[in-house]
């Protein structure tokens, strides 16, 4: 599937938020949404009002910008979020974290879920002792996520696995530093979805 390549600071500055797309650099004053909290382009610093669509139209794009998911694949996600029983809304965040790239993340494998993609895309990524390559598979309760031995040394995976304090392993997840695995214990909990989403927004989007 394909994924946005051009510059991610940039699209921070189009949500108005920061997305943190780009791990540690988000964290210091380096980052591009601290220094300059505008849209980018040559009006952004007008004064911009959006319509109702519009407003609806940007919450989709900040999710799908921070789950690094196209608009097909997204649409996707909402029909499936939609026959699932209980609040589309939530059921769609939970698809979305329920991605392999993203759990890699959020285990701390990866300083973002582009690079958590990456891992899966190159086969560092084991589910259940198996090889999985596809960064959209959908982890479930039960399983074991693991980085492939070759991999585990990689400094980028160490430097990020140590500082995944800063973000905190969310309650679904386990994670044991030692083996490098972590364990699906649930399913995905919004409260912990702690980025400002209002998915009943999106939700509004695609019912129009
Ligand atoms: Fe967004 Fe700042 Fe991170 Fe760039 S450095 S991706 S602007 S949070």
């Amino acid at each position: 599937m394909a994924r946005y390549i051009g510059p991610v600071c940039k699209l921070c500055r189009r949500e108005n938020v920061k997305l943190f797309l780009k791990g540690d650099r988000c964290y210091t004053d380096k980052c591009a949404f601290d220094r300059r909290p505008y849209p980018p382009g040559q009006h952004g610093q007008r004064r911009s009002k959006f319509t109702e669509y519009g407003v609806r139209l940007r919450e989709k794009q900040k999710v799908r910008r921070i789950y690094g998911v196209l608009e097909r694949q997204f649409r996707k996600y909402f029909h499936e979020a939609d026959r699932t029983k209980g609040v589309t809304g939530e059921q769609l965040l939970g698809l979305l974290e329920r991605r392999l790239d993203s759990a890699c993340y959020r285990l701390g494998f990866a300083a973002t879920r582009s690079e958590g993609r990456q891992l899966v895309r190159h086969k560092h990524v084991m589910v259940n002792g198996h090889v999985v390559n596809i960064p959209s598979y959908l982890v479930k309760p039960g399983d074991k996520i693991t980085l492939h031995e070759r991999s585990r040394a990689q400094a980028r995976v160490t430097t990020s696995v140590e500082g995944v304090e800063r973000r905190g392993v969310p309650s679904w997840l386990e994670l044991d530093k030692g083996s490098l695995t972590g364990s699906v214990k649930m399913m995905p909990v919004r409260e912990e979805i702690t980025l400002p989403i209002q998915e009943q927004l999106i939700v509004e989007f695609y019912s129009r």
